[in-house]
């Protein structure tokens, strides 16, 4: 065991020594790194072949320029990114975040993730993640329109159904989308539906792939209670975010029994006891494109208060991060604890810190990690990808049973081998080796490249 926390370690060095500035990188690369020691212990040849080092070097890395002018004719620059992290099991797949805050370290701890996630849905698809610094919020569609085309412009030859499927992500939603395939279409002058998904459900998009992440997410959990006989009928439970994650996590706990009390963005939280009017959030998120504080002005009873940070003060019995990464840390992990929270469910990518993780563990929280719990949306999205090689629309009930019984398997795999190599409860690490697993076999089986 030794032996192998030290080839972990000394891979986790390298990390560190060749981007030192990557910090979300290092975490990630970390957390499923470390986890994996048992199943190299095992497995003596992933050491051999250096798999460990070839998965932390992404296959290619393409930045670029995307100049796009404003409504005001000023000339703006963004740059565009795309990562392809690994392609052993199909094409790279992962979405597009557009949002001030994208860099390279971000959008290469989001691949990396990315690659684990979509082995664990059992479906032929690699790991890749990309974007831009743009801020959609303020522009107009007209902006928004104008930067998805240059972006596209320059992208256009990087992606294809059978090379590189990009989706949406933080700031890219259905409006983005649809921008992006028309100019890719127009570019290529050829119909090529499987190169995006989350597409609309007119143009080859599929039923369900809207609501999948946030009811997956759900799905997931319910496995992980169930298991535990605790009935999430009657539950209360905070959600952070109110983007397309959030929602419909929002909405499928509603139909499960469950009361949701709480919704956020990046200004702050609303905090309804009655529970939160979904069809009030759709209508100032998805409608209006307007702030969660105008919540509160239709619904006397529900509290606004700025800032994130504080949805976790809630009292509740599961939470479930929807927003983004790191915004759980130890001083809310500590506080949800605190407050009894029995179960916390990952619907956002990396949502809680590495020390939040450990006390949720120390604490016997039942713990359902990203890369597992939320990998219903890209799950979905390869059934998008299925749907437009058959040239076929399936029902949402067909899409939706199948995300159902996907994340059933993913529950049960995560569980398995947290049974056999951890922690019986450990599904961090059920995850991570599963994954991890499925990938280094056929890297290994694909020779050195
Ligand atoms: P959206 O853009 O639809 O929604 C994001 C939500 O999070 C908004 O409410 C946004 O508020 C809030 N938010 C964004 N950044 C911050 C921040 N820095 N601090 C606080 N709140 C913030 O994105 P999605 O719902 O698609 O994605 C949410 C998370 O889920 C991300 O981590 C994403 O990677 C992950 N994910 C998404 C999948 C999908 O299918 N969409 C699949 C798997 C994971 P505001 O409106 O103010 O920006």
């Amino acid at each position: 065991m030794a032996d192998m926390k030290q080839y972990v370690q000394d891979v986790l060095d390298l990390v560190k020594k060749r981007d030192p500035d990557q910090e979300e990188f290092h975490n990630t690369v970390k957390e499923v790194l470390t986890t994996v020691v048992p199943l190299l212990e095992k497995n003596p040849q992933y050491k051999e072949a250096k798999i460990l080092e070839r998965m932390i070097e992404a296959e290619r890395i393409i930045t670029f320029r995307v100049p796009w002018q404003d409504d005001k004719g000023e000339i703006q620059i963004n740059r565009g990114y795309r990562v392809q992290m690994n392609s052993a099991i199909g094409p790279y797949k992962g979405g597009l975040r557009f949002h001030p805050s994208v860099n390279l370290s971000i959008l290469k701890f989001l691949a990396f993730e990315q690659v684990f996630k979509n082995a664990l849905t059992g479906l032929p698809i690699g790991g890749g993640k990309g974007g831009s610094d743009f801020d959609p919020k303020g522009k107009s569609d007209n902006e928004v329109m104008h930067f998805c085309q240059s972006f596209m412009t320059e992208l256009v030859r990087h992606i294809g159904p059978n090379v590189d499927v990009p989706a949406g992500d933080i700031g890219v939603g259905g409006r983005e989308i649809g921008y992006l395939f028309g100019q890719y279409k127009r570019i290529r002058d050829s119909y090529d539906a499987g190169v995006l998904t989350g597409k609309g459900v007119d143009y080859w998009g599929s039923l369900a792939r809207t609501e999948a992440t946030g009811y997956g997410l759900l799905y997931f959990v319910k496995n992980m209670l169930d298991a535990k006989g605790i009935d999430i009928k009657g539950k209360t439970v905070v959600v952070s975010g109110s983007g397309n994650v959030a929602t419909y996590a929002i909405e499928k706990a509603q139909t499960l029994g469950a009361k949701v009390v709480t919704c956020s963005d990046s200004n702050g939280y609303v905090y309804d006891p009655d529970g939160i009017d979904l069809d009030a959030v759709k209508e100032i998120k998805q409608v209006r494109r307007g702030r969660i504080k105008e919540y509160a002005a239709t619904h006397p009873k529900a509290e606004y208060h700025e800032g994130c940070k504080g949805v976790w003060t809630v009292k509740c019995d599961i939470a479930l991060p929807c927003a983004t990464q790191s915004e759980i840390d130890l001083e809310s992990a500590k506080a949800l604890v605190a407050n009894g929270v029995q179960a916390v469910g990952e619907g956002a990518n990396m949502p809680s810190t590495l020390d939040a993780i450990a006390y949720f563990q120390q604490n016997k929280i039942l713990f359902a990690p990203a890369k597992a719990a939320n990998a219903g949306g890209v799950a979905t999205s390869a059934l998008e990808m299925a749907q437009n090689s058959e040239r076929l629309q399936w029902t949402f009930e067909e899409v939706d049973g199948r995300l159902n019984g996907i994340m059933k398997n993913i529950y049960e795999s995560a569980k398995k081998n947290a049974e056999a190599y951890a922690d019986p409860d450990d599904l961090v690490a059920g995850a991570n080796i599963t994954a991890f697993k499925k990938v280094a076999d056929v890297m290994m089986v694909h020779g050195l490249v």
